[in-house]
């Protein structure tokens, strides 16, 4: 959670692997107020390192959301499930862009499911920012 101790040329590798992009909802970085941030996707808390490996750039909201967990609970079948890594998983394989004008982000498998629900992906404020930035050809789905 704390990018303190991020170098900032490791930190700008990051933002730009990402795209400028939220690694997992997709919200560009030129869409919201409060700035996006380098997430330890293994929380430094859990002996997660500060390498290119174990970084994501993540929206404050995803962020504070995901805080250090690594796990929820899926919706569907109660089971202890991981969240999404971006490291490891490829966005496309576990959610897509969904409904008639795009804005859902639909979950496709369980780490999808938990991901979706834990972090709040579809959210009525964050969909509608979303359906915003569809409109104006400003959001595409994460990079990876
Ligand atoms: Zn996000």
């Amino acid at each position: 959670m704390s990018e303190t101790h991020i170098p900032v040329a490791l930190r700008r590798e990051v933002i730009a692997r990402a795209g400028n992009r939220c690694e997992y909802c997709g919200m560009p970085d030129d869409a919201t107020l409060v700035s996006h941030e380098v997430d330890h996707i293994i929380a430094e808390r859990h002996q997660g390192k500060t390498e290119r490996e174990n970084l994501a750039y993540a929206c404050f909201r995803c962020n504070r959301l995901k805080g250090s967990d690594l796990t929820s609970i899926d919706p569907q079948t109660g089971n202890i499930t991981r969240l999404f890594n971006p490291r490891v998983d490829k966005w496309g394989e576990h959610f897509r862009l969904r409904g008639p004008d795009g804005a859902f982000i639909e979950p496709l498998t369980a780490i999808g499911r938990t991901t979706a629900m834990f972090l709040e992906f579809n959210d009525t404020e964050w969909m509608a920012l979303r359906l915003e930035l569809l409109h104006q050809s400003r959001f595409a789905p994460p990079m990876s």
